[in-house]
């Protein structure tokens, strides 16, 4: 590993400008279990890294009943899980966090690093899509936000230009009855990454006999995680049962995209996608019907 000179701002706009530099060889990081990984294998070279850490936007995570969630790109995977608020609104973060690597990683490696790295099977990544996060991503032109599925241009690629950094993700309230769920396969209990990964959320009617809306993404089965429209499309108006489950994951199925590598054949990802799907949905429904409007109210009323 070549030497590289590190830099800890203290503010966006420092980051940016330190992060804009012409003809530097130049990365942010967050918690460093991508970035230093990459670094020591040898993947790429760099003169100068940018610890985001001591800026205070980014580590921010806080719950508004009208703006949502928004989790800072530094705040590590262990404070999002334990966070009161997260486990009762959003239980598929939880799902998510707590699965990246084991509690030593899950004490540095944040849901911002695991998004800007971009690799298509990242744990967060369904699960954001289909909880409808966007980014918040600071430049030295300004500030953009974009929707989450806009955010991947390719394995291991961004939009982010130079300059830009992500500040946080802002994900919505959760609206009554609704439940999300994520789900990934892999070979062995923890530490490896996922063979394929479903994120699936469902509202249901007042009533909860009745699917009103659906969103399922894939993990780990296309060059970026994907959200499939016509699956969740599919279960509009249904009322929620293995056989309508059954149809949206042969049309996820039909959507994906696996490779062949070490980790599973196309056939085998193909199958996963199957199983995954029709389970993550159940589990999605199963905590819209535990979830209702109560819930909501009870956090907002007493918050953490
Ligand atoms: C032992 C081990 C097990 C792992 N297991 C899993 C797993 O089960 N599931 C999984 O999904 N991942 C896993 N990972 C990968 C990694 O831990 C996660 O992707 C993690 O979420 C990365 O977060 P980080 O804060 O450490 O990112 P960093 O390493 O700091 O950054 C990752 C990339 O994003 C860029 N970046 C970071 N923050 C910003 C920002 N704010 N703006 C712009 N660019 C930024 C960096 O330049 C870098 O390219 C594992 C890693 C290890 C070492």
């Amino acid at each position: 590993m070549k030497p590289f000179a590190y830099q800890a701002p203290t503010s966006l706009r420092e980051a940016a400008a330190l992060l804009g530099q012409p003809d530097l060889r130049v990365r942010a990081m967050a918690g460093g279990t991508d970035l230093l990984v990459q670094l020591r294998a040898g993947r790429f070279d760099l003169d100068l890294i940018v610890d985001i850490k001591g800026i205070e936007e980014t580590n921010r995570l806080s719950y508004d009943p009208v703006e949502g969630l928004t989790i800072g790109a530094a705040v590590p995977c262990c404070l999002i899980y334990e966070d009161r608020q997260v486990q009762n609104l959003y239980p598929a973060i939880v799902d998510s966090a707590s699965l990246i690597g084991g509690v030593a990683v899950q004490g540095r490696a944040t849901i911002g690093g695991n998004v800007c790295n971009a690799a298509p099977s990242g744990d967060s990544l369904p699960t954001l899509m289909v909880l409808g996060a966007r980014c918040r991503i600071f430049g030295l032109q300004g500030e953009r936000l974009i929707g989450i599925e806009q955010f991947f241009t390719g394995p291991g690629t961004n939009v982010l230009g130079p300059g830009e950094l992500l500040v946080s993700l802002q994900v919505p309230p959760p609206v009554p009855n609704s439940g999300a769920r994520y789900l990934r396969f892999i070979p062995r209990n923890e530490m490896d990454i996922a063979v394929a990964g479903v994120g699936a959320r469902v509202d249901l009617s007042d009533d909860l006999q009745k699917i009103i809306s659906a969103r399922i993404a894939l993990g780990a089965v296309s060059p970026t995680p994907i959200l499939i429209g016509e699956a969740g499309d599919t279960l509009i108006g249904q009322v929620p049962n293995e056989e309508i489950f059954s149809k949206a994951s042969a049309i996820a199925q039909e959507a994906a995209r696996p490779i062949t590598d070490m980790r599973g054949t196309v056939a085998y990802r193909r199958h996963l996608v199957e199983v995954l799907v029709k389970r993550a949905l159940m589990d999605a429904v199963d905590r819209a019907r535990s979830f209702g409007k109560g819930k909501i109210k009870e956090v907002e009323t007493h918050g953490r």
